[in-house]
């Protein structure tokens, strides 16, 4: 299926034709992964196109430039300036937003030094990730046989291009057993978290996440998803969990941009809980789509309209 286009990418600054947002071969971040990026949503509401936690996402995309050594040319005022001219000059309503740093063409060679550091943004229209069904149906997961990236090879809370080998690895072990989505332990074999998803469980109507320590990435939704609980009286607590502990849960979800808040209701042929939605994930499912679209007053500081 070929992908939805828009006619315009902003590119260093300048906002070029879809068809002309192109690079050289010999991009440093091509060969070697040394590259930073972004996933955004951008939701139609009543007030128009409004973006989800645009600033957060821009910080997280400057500290992830920091953690991999990379000086980002343009500030986060500056990037999310540039998002929201990018979508009025595109009339676009909702949709996806990739900003990326990368190292652009002008050396090879591991070092970076010497290539230029180029940034881009781009959007297009973009429905539910894992599929329409998902958001009641749950989606069907295995524990992959590939460990999450460890913390003492990389600094896993940086969202990198290169990376994400090992969540593709994940997804496409996941996909050829067919299940719908991977879920991934860590060298130390507790829960991490899914190839493009925070991961929650539910056990006696208590929400229960991974630490960070768990070498996760910290997930905007994640955190979204941590304060609406709070603010709805849940109980949050982040520990480690382990695989028996999955099998065992209530309820299970996926939080992320792409995923938003998706009931996992399968974990390796076992059923979670009910086998699909559950009560508490429906709650804070529910709370999250109206917030997103403008319909959740003490959430609208989380929306940046455009
Ligand atoms: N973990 C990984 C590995 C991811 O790629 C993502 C998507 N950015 C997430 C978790 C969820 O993060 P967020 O809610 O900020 O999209």
């Amino acid at each position: 299926m070929a992908m939805q286009t828009v006619p315009y990418i902003w590119m260093n600054g300048k906002i070029v034709k879809w068809e002309n947002a192109n690079i050289h071969i010999l991009t440093h971040t091509l060969h070697y992964g040394a590259g930073v990026f972004e996933g955004i949503r951008c939701y139609n509401t009543a007030c128009g196109p409004a973006v989800f936690r645009l600033k957060d996402h821009m910080k997280r995309l400057e500290d992830s430039a920091k953690l991999i050594g990379m000086k980002m040319p343009f500030s986060v005022a500056e990037m999310c300036k540039a998002t929201k001219e990018l979508i009025r000059k595109n009339k676009f309503k909702e949709g996806y937003i990739r900003p990326i740093a990368y190292y652009g063409y002008g050396k090879m060679g591991l070092g970076p030094k010497g290539a230029p550091t180029d940034v881009a943004i781009a959007i297009w229209p973009w429905g539910k990730y894992l599929g329409e069904d998902s958001v009641t149906k749950g989606v069907k997961c295995k524990i992959s046989k590939w460990r999450r990236i460890d913390s003492r090879t990389v600094p896993t809370t940086a969202k990198v291009c290169g990376y994400y080998i090992n969540s593709i690895l994940a997804s496409e072990d996941a996909t050829a057993s067919g299940c719908d989505e991977a879920i991934l332990l860590n060298t130390q074999g507790n829960v991490a978290e899914g190839p493009g998803e925070n991961i929650f469980i539910v056990k006696k109507g208590v929400l229960i996440t991974p630490p960070l320590s768990a070498g996760i990435l910290p997930g905007i939704t994640r955190k979204s998803i941590m304060q609406i609980a709070k603010d709805n009286k849940i109980k949050v607590v982040e520990k480690n969990i382990t695989p028996a502990d999955l099998y065992k849960s209530d309820e299970a979800f996926f939080t992320g941009t792409a995923a938003e808040v998706t009931p996992i209701s399968v974990i390796d042929g076992k059923k979670i809980g009910i086998g699909r939605r559950g009560p508490i994930t429906e709650k804070l499912q529910t709370i999250f789509y109206d917030l997103i679209k403008g319909k959740e007053k003490k959430y609208l500081l989380w929306l940046d309209f455009v």
